[in-house]
Order: structure tokens, then C-alpha cells, then sequence
């Protein structure tokens, strides 16, 4: 089982476009590692989070009224994006320990080959909701060497709601970025 690249020079790297004839190699090995982490909750794994910088990533996807699955996307593309950004809580397993706040948006209209959906349409091109396109997003910023330390601001565990708000506004916890949270 191949390790999980930690080191940030590494995954700052931008991938480069995966081939077709690489497809079920690259996929055999991102499913492989999910299957093997099933029990810790990880919603997706990018190549170059496995020391390939290649445009691949695997993630759950949870559609409204079918079971969850697993899916293999190939160079992804994100033609658009739709409503005002909204921050949740991500982990990464690429940094551990870390929690971010991270602004996505809400929908997304995205293209990706390699997909086995049987819903997939003539031109590759589907449109994603809430937790599935934070996730796609999430994985997406890895294939682009972007990381949620960059996009989103570090929250310690610990933090009170008088405390300073990490993000440096200068505001109380509560009364900034913790207030809907
Ligand atoms: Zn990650
Ligand atoms: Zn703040």
C-alpha cells in the first residue's frame, strides 16, 4: 500500500494530465488506499497525495436518494460555480491533526473523464451539490497543489469563544468566523 505524501513541497506540486491507458492503474491504486482507510472516515484521495502528481482523484459520493459510491475522476474540470461560498470544517489526511474552516461553494457544474456512473452524459459533464462538491473541491485543489491550509485558516481544537479568531480579524471567536459554526 503506498504511503501518504505529509510533505507540503510535494503536494504543492500541480499534476499533470492522466493519460487513458493509465486510467485503471492509477484508479486500482486510489480505491485501493480508500478501502484500506474505511474505518477513518476519509471522504477522497488524490494521486499526488500518493507521491503521483497526475490529475486523478477518488471520493464518496453521497447522491440524495441511492446508496453511497465510489468514484474515479479523471482530469477534472470545474466549468462553474454557482452562490455565495460557505466554510465548513475539513480535515486533510495529507496534515494530520488539522482542522480548517474552508470556504466552498454549494454547486458545481464540473467535467471529468474515467467515470463507470451510469448516469454520465455525452459530454462527461455533471452538476454537483453540497458535501459532494465540497469534497470535489477539496480533492480538485490537490490535483492544482493547493491544500486547505492555503484556502482555509487552521482552527485549534481547543479554541474558546472569547478567544481571537484565527483568521487575524482582530474579533472575538464568536463573533467572527465561529459565529455559524
Ligand atoms: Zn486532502
Ligand atoms: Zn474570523
Amino acid at each position: 500500500m503506498p504511503q501518504i505524501i505529509t510533505n507540503t513541497n510535494d503536494l504543492h506540486i500541480v499534476s499533470k494530465p492522466l493519460p487513458p491507458e493509465e486510467f485503471e492503474r492509477v484508479k486500482g491504486q486510489l480505491f485501493g488506499f480508500l478501502w484500506s482507510v474505511e474505518g477513518q472516515h476519509a471522504a477522497g484521495i488524490a494521486s499526488v497525495q500518493l507521491g503521483e502528481p497526475v490529475s486523478a482523484f477518488a471520493f464518496w459520493r453521497k447522491p440524495d436518494n441511492d446508496p453511497p459510491f465510489l468514484e474515479f475522476v479523471a482530469n477534472p474540470e470545474i466549468l462553474e460555480r454557482v452562490d455565495a461560498q460557505y466554510k465548513s470544517y475539513e480535515g486533510c489526511m495529507s496534515i494530520p491533526g488539522v482542522r480548517c474552516l474552508v470556504p466552498r461553494y454549494p454547486q458545481l457544474t464540473i467535467r471529468y473523464e474515467g467515470s463507470q456512473d451510469l448516469s454520465v452524459c455525452e459530454d462527461r459533464t455533471w452538476v454537483i451539490y453540497d458535501e459532494d462538491a465540497r469534497v470535489f473541491q477539496h480533492e480538485f485543489d490537490h490535483t492544482q497543489g493547493i491544500l486547505i491550509t492555503d484556502v482555509g485558516i487552521v482552527v485549534p481544537k481547543n479554541i474558546g469563544r472569547n478567544d481571537q479568531c484565527p483568521c487575524r480579524s482582530g474579533r472575538k471567536w464568536k463573533k467572527c468566523c465561529g459565529r455559524d459554526i
